[in-house]
């Protein structure tokens, strides 16, 4: 074959099936180190802590080439971190944009909280340090990798917002303020996939997968699942995991929220046990891995999830 017709067909090859970026585990790797180190005591909820996990998450949402969503800083340049006024001091939260080509300005939004339990010098034991791995500093690398890889591809025709929310730990602090003080309506959120503590398999579900809260109440996970996402659904309903993590308050305003987890109630939860050495790092990556084409579908896509009848949250 010659060269130009090679080079042509090269070319048509690589428009028709774009390469994904792959989700790297040496990266996931390095940012749950980072944010589940001892040197993060735990993440406090309205803590220092807490606060450098935000400013590190915008950094890196910054160096994957995010616009920042927070507050004005007084240089009157945008940041990527938003202050949340408590009733004493302050909370968190880290947002960054991939801004769509619709000028519909429909979004889709990708969350995860923060924070955790800090330091409890009480503790009779020697590791007073509730790192958080687990909870949820995965669910902070998941939306930290997913955002590295879907900046790094075609920009989508949908706005992707990358958030991570303090003070979850604390009633969901930082997602209320959220919810208040939107970047865009929240009518133009078309789906809210929540990350929380998948860092470790749940043997109760098929191994390799993740599953979905409230599967059975939209259209979102079903259609996640057809295209191939890991993604099964949340196998003990029982334990109410819909109503319990952020994507609540913005589901019972209308936004299709979701939760996905692969948390099987091991005993290190709420531990300072729930360390780094007890992440699996290859099936994390894994999984991870089979959610960047459907969200990659979903920002690109004219779909639109919907309650099934009778399944919307109510207060
Ligand atoms: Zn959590």
């Amino acid at each position: 074959m010659n060269k130009p017709v090679f080079r042509a067909l090269l070319i048509l090859l690589v428009i028709a099936f774009p390469v994904v970026a792959q989700i790297k585990e040496q990266n996931v790797r390095a940012q749950l180190g980072f944010l589940a180190s001892d040197a993060m005591q735990g993440r406090g909820s309205g803590t220092t802590y807490e606060r450098i996990a935000a400013e590190y998450i915008g950094s890196q949402f910054r160096q994957f080439g995010l616009e920042p969503a927070g507050d004005t800083d007084s240089a009157g340049a945008k940041t990527f971190v938003q202050r949340v006024p408590l009733q004493s001091g302050f909370t968190w939260n880290a947002i960054g944009v991939l801004r769509g080509t619709d000028p519909s300005g429909q979004a889709i939004m990708l969350s995860a909280h923060l924070d955790h339990l800090g330091v409890n010098e009480a503790l009779t034991g020697e590791d007073k340090i509730f790192n958080g791995a687990d909870d949820n500093a995965s669910g902070c690398v998941a939306v930290l990798e997913l955002a590295r890889v879907l900046a790094a591809g075609k920009r989508p025709r949908r706005t992707v917002y990358f958030i991570c929310f303090g003070s979850e730990e604390k009633r969901g602090l930082g997602s209320r303020h959220f919810i208040d003080n939107p970047p865009a309506p929240l009518t133009q959120i078309v789906a809210n996939l929540n990350f929380e503590m998948l860092g470790r398999p749940d043997t109760k579900i098929p191994p390799g997968m993740l599953w979905l809260t409230g599967f059975e109440r939209s259209t979102l996970g079903p259609e996640l699942a057809r295209r191939r996402a890991s993604l099964v659904a949340d196998p003990r309903p029982e334990q109410r995991f819909f109503q319990r993590s952020d994507n609540y308050p913005l589901a019972l305003q209308g936004v299709i929220a979701h939760t996905i987890s692969s948390f099987g109630l091991h005993t290190d939860y709420h531990r300072p046990s729930d360390d780094l050495s007890k992440i699996d790092f290859p099936f994390m990556t894994r999984s991870l891995n089979s959610l960047v084409k459907p969200i990659q579908w979903l920002a690109n896509s004219t779909f639109r999830p919907a309650w099934l009848p009778g399944q919307a949250p109510t207060r």
